[in-house]
């Protein structure tokens, strides 16, 4: 199975979000759901089950109390050719503390093999179509929305991929003191 833990939003902010998707992108960019909405923490790629049992299980232990979270702006990823639009959050040591933390204890339960980047938090809102080429320059009618709060959760994902697009079903959800 597809794995991959994210960080929950509230539903005021995925609706802000996809709004201004749905106002400021390309017709081109396919919308992401309102509903699929999130920041990954770690993408775990193809695991079996067992994996999945033992990442349920260490999720709660993990959660931790975030400070409020803040947007920073759209985000072209990668920047030169890009494959998505993101809008971007701001730089917040809780958060990358606890992003470190899950990538530590998930390489040592399940044998993760983090990506070697730095973690960069965004919000995936809109995927540009296989061979189309977007002129970020001017692309965006709106500026991405300057939205605070609080994430309620961090969820670990099962991802059903199909040529209709991603659906998530939670499999175990740590919800943040
Ligand atoms: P689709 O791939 O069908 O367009 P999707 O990207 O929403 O849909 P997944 O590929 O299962 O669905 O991805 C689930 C989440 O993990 C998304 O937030 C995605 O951006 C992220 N993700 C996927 N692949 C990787 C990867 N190789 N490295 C880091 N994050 C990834
Ligand atoms: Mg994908």
């Amino acid at each position: 199975m597809r794995l991959f833990v994210a960080l929950d939003l509230p539903s005021r902010v995925r609706t802000a979000l996809a709004d201004w998707a749905d106002a400021a992108a390309p017709p081109v960019v396919r919308r992401v759901a309102p509903d699929n909405l999130h920041v990954t923490l770690a993408f775990l790629g193809s695991r079996d089950e067992d994996d999945a049992l033992v990442v349920a299980r260490l999720l709660s232990a993990r959660a931790r109390k975030l400070a409020r979270l803040q947007t920073a702006g759209a985000l072209w990823l990668p920047p030169r050719r890009p494959g998505v639009l993101t809008v971007a959050l701001l730089a917040d040591d809780g958060l990358s503390a606890l992003q470190a933390d899950l990538v530590a204890v998930l390489r040592s339960a399940i044998g993760f093999e983090p990506e070697a980047r730095p973690f960069r938090p965004h919000i995936t809102v809109g995927r540009v179509p296989r061979g189309t080429r977007i002129a970020t320059r001017d692309a965006l009618r709106a500026p991405a929305p300057a939205l605070t709060f609080r994430a309620p959760a961090v969820t670990l994902f099962r991802s059903h991929t199909s040529a209709g697009g991603a659906r998530y079903e939670p499999l175990a959800r740590a919800v943040l003191p």
